[in-house]
Order: C-alpha cells, then structure tokens, then sequence
C-alpha cells in the first residue's frame, strides 16, 4: 500500500475549498438542528443525484468524500496523484486520510451550523465509530440505506457519464441536450476513470465487505431508514424526503 499522510497532518492541498475561519476550541455538539444525515447504497444506487436534491431540501451542505478527492486529482498535487491511484482501481482511500479530510469540513460554519448529509463517508465501521465519536453526544441524525439490486446497478453504471467540471451525473439514457454538454456548466460529460467493470466489481465488493457492515450497525443503534431506490428520481426523492421526516419527526427534530 503507498504511504499516505495521517489526520494529523492537515488536508492534504485542494482537498476542501476555502473556508471560513473556525474557532479551534469549537465543537460540533453544540448545534442545533438542521439535519444530520449520512447515505448508504451501492455504487450507481443514485447517492449522488439524490443528495443533491436533499441538500437543496434540507437547506444543508452535500460533503461527497468522492466528490473532494476528484477536485484534489484535478489539482494534480502529490496527494491528488496518489489518491487518483487508489480511486481509478476501485481502492478504498485509507481510513486516516479520509477521515482527516472529512473530520476539516464537518468543522466549517455551514456545517456546523446546519448539518449536513454525508455522501461515501462513513464506508468502513471505523470511518463510522470515528465519526460517531466526533459528533457526540448527538451523532447521525439518520443514516439512510438507498436499496438498488446489483442487476440494476451495474447497468446504470456501464450507462454513467457525468460532468467534469460541476459532477452533473448524466446517463446514455438521459444525455444533456446539446451532445455531451453540461447543460448546467457547459463542461465535458464523460465517463468516470473508475467506471471502468474491473474497478466497478471491485468497489461492489468492497461495499460489500466494508460498507454494508453499517447497515446493520446504524439499525442497531436505530439510526436506519431503508428506502427503495428503484422508479424515477423524482418518485425516489419524495420516497426519501418522506422517510426522512417520518423519522426526524419520531425523534423530535425539527430543522
Ligand atoms: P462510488 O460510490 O461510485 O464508489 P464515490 O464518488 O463515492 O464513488 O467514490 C469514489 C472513490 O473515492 C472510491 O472508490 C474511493 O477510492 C474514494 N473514496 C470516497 N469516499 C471514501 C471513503 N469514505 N473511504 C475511502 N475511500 C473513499
Ligand atoms: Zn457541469
């Protein structure tokens, strides 16, 4: 395994984008509602696209641990060329890594503020403890498990194009409109480096082994919501905004 740089030692350059000046002493415990989510689901279960419309719904940040490490990639730093390494055969990033480079944007304003809903992070029980452990006594508000078949998944993912520039997914079913223009940002629509089947298999085993572990662990700690990802993204939307306020509402959490 190439060596990597601890948590302690700061993120690595271009990871985050410029933040607001913290109070080091600040902790994240003392916020109020908003909402705290973190998604689980396959690779091509529609994390992506959902997240986005639940940021926009919930009024709180989108943090995509893939997300960051592609913007790091683009910035072809040290770290951006060891991190590509990982991602383009389908490896996990090490948990130390990762977490340092989440743990940076958890203690941003907005963030701390609001909430946030948590793409691709926690994958491993220990990103999950660690994590727990830095939102205490609150925790996760929900974690929520986006159910999509394997069948159906390696489908949409052979299928995946996205944007380079603002990370748009589009698909061969659903192009933008004007050739393979974002119809947001005008970038290029191509198909992701780690699309590839060998990389796909491996991250679905990998979620397998690693990731769908927390299922069970945020179940146990009835933190869980299951909600089908199968039909159109607007039916899974409110599918999932449903759920969500089902259960903050159980839990008296009012954003
Ligand atoms: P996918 O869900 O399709 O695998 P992501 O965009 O979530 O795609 O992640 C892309 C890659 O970024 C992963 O394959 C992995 O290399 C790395 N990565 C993202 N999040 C994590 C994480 N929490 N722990 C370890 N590696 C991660
Ligand atoms: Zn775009």
């Amino acid at each position: 395994m190439p060596g990597h740089r601890g948590a302690g030692g700061g993120t690595p350059a271009g990871v985050t984008a410029a933040r607001a000046p913290i109070d080091k002493g600040a902790r994240v415990d003392v916020v109020v509602p908003g909402a705290r989510l973190v998604i689980l689901g396959k690779q091509g279960a529609g994390k992506g696209t959902q997240c986005v419309r639940l940021a926009r719904h919930y009024v709180v940040p989108h943090i995509s641990t893939g997300d960051m490490f592609r913007a790091a990639v683009k910035m072809v730093t040290e770290f951006g060329r060891r991190a590509e390494e990982y991602m383009n055969a389908g490896e996990l990033i090490p948990d130390e890594v990762v977490i340092g480079v989440v743990r940076e944007r958890l203690e941003q304003d907005d963030t701390v503020r609001r909430g946030f809903i948590l793409d691709g992070f926690p994958r491993t029980v220990h990103q999950a403890v660690t994590l727990t452990a830095f939102l205490a006594p609150r925790g996760v508000d929900l974690a929520i498990d986006l159910e999509v078949g394997t069948e159906m998944v390696l489908r949409r993912l052979a299928g995946r194009r996205v944007c380079q520039t603002c990370g748009t997914n589009y698909s061969v079913a659903a192009k933008p409109k004007h050739g393979w223009t974002c119809d947001y940002c005008g970038g290029d629509v191509v198909q992701r480096d780690d699309d590839t089947e060998a990389a796909i298999l491996r991250r679905l085993k990998l979620y397998e082994e690693q990731t769908a572990p927390l299922i069970t662990w945020y179940l146990e700690q009835d933190r869980l919501v299951a909600v089908d990802g199968m039909g159109s993204p607007d039916e899974v939307t409110s599918r999932l905004t449903r759920a969500i306020d089902r259960r903050r509402h159980e839990r008296g959490l009012h954003g």
